[in-house]
């Protein structure tokens, strides 16, 4: 994003005031989920959802643990009670994609009693062994980033880039999933490392072909604002929102919040910024069921 946009924190119309992409303690997320809740109702929030990093077939700092699977779900559950008279409450996952045997297609996730499901791609395994030590986190710190890019992508960004798209279009080929999360997740450290650029084809041409099959799919595409205000990023890159609308992709708007305070951070400049560009709907699921509403 330029920084011609300057994003600043602004009154917003209550009414789109819910968020589906959000973590707690069950992952990296900073407190409680009932914290989240606290502050999504004092907020006027109408509805929110939990989505928890997936577990893994191996522990890291991010993602839940699958033994605490059963707790996330009833915790979720008991949640949904205590408030209900106050706010709609959703369970789902953001499910990270790995690679063809490990990703939200698969019976695991298919079977648990989600509402709903993020699909995401923070991880790229260099071989079929999926260990954390063989995965190049993709949204970790640039430090950790460039060193991945100089000892596994022979100190090529359009080699780690065209890898990346290439797990992104798998995911969406592969289904299992309602959201796609931060598609273009890449461009968060990759625009920081040599010879990055949004103008080449190389960057474009994979980035369009996963648009284009998210469009046939019919899948959600999220506006991610979790770095928006901090960062002025947005994901998708605010230059592809006017092509999401050409090609009639439904959006929402959430913000991947990992503290309680930050629950509704850069949904209204977001939404502002939706509208400016001609968006007239968003997705949302009421009463368990997805919707269209006008912004
Ligand atoms: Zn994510
Ligand atoms: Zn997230």
């Amino acid at each position: 994003m330029n920084n011609t946009n300057n994003f600043q924190r602004s009154a917003f119309n209550s009414r789109l005031n819910s968020n589906f992409h959000s973590h707690s303690t069950f992952c990296d997320g900073r407190s409680s989920p009932e914290d989240f809740l606290k502050f999504a109702i004092s907020g006027k929030f109408r509805a929110y959802g939990f989505s928890s990093h997936s577990p893994l077939p191996f522990e890291t700092f991010w993602n839940m643990s699958a033994v605490d699977m059963p707790e996330y779900l009833t915790e979720c559950d008991r949640l949904k009670k205590k408030y209900e008279h106050l706010i709609e409450i959703y369970t789902g996952l953001e499910i990270d994609y790995l690679d063809e045997t490990y990703n939200p297609s698969i019976p695991y996730f298919r079977e648990l009693p989600l509402d709903y499901r993020i699909a995401s791609v923070h991880f790229l395994p260099l071989s079929g062994n999926l260990t954390e030590s063989n995965m190049v986190c993709i949204d970790g710190s640039y430090e950790e980033f460039a060193r991945s890019v100089d000892l596994h992508y022979e100190g090529d960004i359009r080699k780690i880039t065209e890898r990346y798209y290439q797990s992104v279009y798998a995911m969406l080929e592969a289904g299992g999933f309602d959201i796609v999360g931060h598609p273009d997740k890449i461009y968060q450290n990759g625009h920081l490392y040599p010879g990055f650029t949004m103008d080449a084809d190389w960057y474009r041409e994979p980035l369009m072909a996963c648009l284009e099959l998210i469009a046939q799919k019919g899948y959600i595409v999220e506006i991610n604002t979790k770095n928006l205000i901090r960062k002025q990023q947005l994901f998708p890159h605010v230059r592809y929102l006017p092509l999401l609308k050409k090609m009639h992709i439904p959006v929402m708007v959430n913000s991947d919040c990992h503290y309680p305070d930050l629950v509704n951070d850069g949904r209204p400049e977001a939404f502002k910024l939706l509208k400016n560009l001609g968006f007239r709907t968003t997705m949302e699921l009421i009463k368990g069921e997805w919707k269209v509403k006008e912004m």
